[in-house]
């Protein structure tokens, strides 16, 4: 897992398939999960937009980004030093879905 797409090497993955473990692109995705009905079924989530190198599991509405549990951690925890105390954490909705 990395910051590219696991498949082509060149474009930034956005995408990652739990079945094939790997970080996808959106038209590497495409044209992989597309392949046969199979791999239709596979499940994917958004990759984290922060690190790019672990499936998000929460999205956040506010700043429009899909973030693993360590970032969304460490970006939102953050926040509740200030005296921001409405902080960013009702914003955010946990991604559980099938894209
Ligand atoms: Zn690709
Ligand atoms: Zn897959
Ligand atoms: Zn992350």
């Amino acid at each position: 897992m990395g910051y590219m797409c696991d498949f082509c090497g060149e474009q930034r993955s956005m995408v990652y398939c739990r079945s094939d473990a790997a970080c996808l692109c959106l038209s590497c995705d495409r044209s992989v999960h597309s392949a046969n009905a199979l791999s239709k079924r596979h499940s994917r989530t958004l990759v984290c937009e922060r690190c790019n190198a672990q499936p998000a599991t929460v999205r956040c509405v506010e700043e429009r980004v899909s973030l693993c549990q360590n970032c969304d951690w460490s970006g939102h925890n953050n926040n509740n030093n200030n005296n921001n105390s409405s902080s960013s954490s009702s914003h955010r909705i946990i991604i559980r879905g099938k894209l």
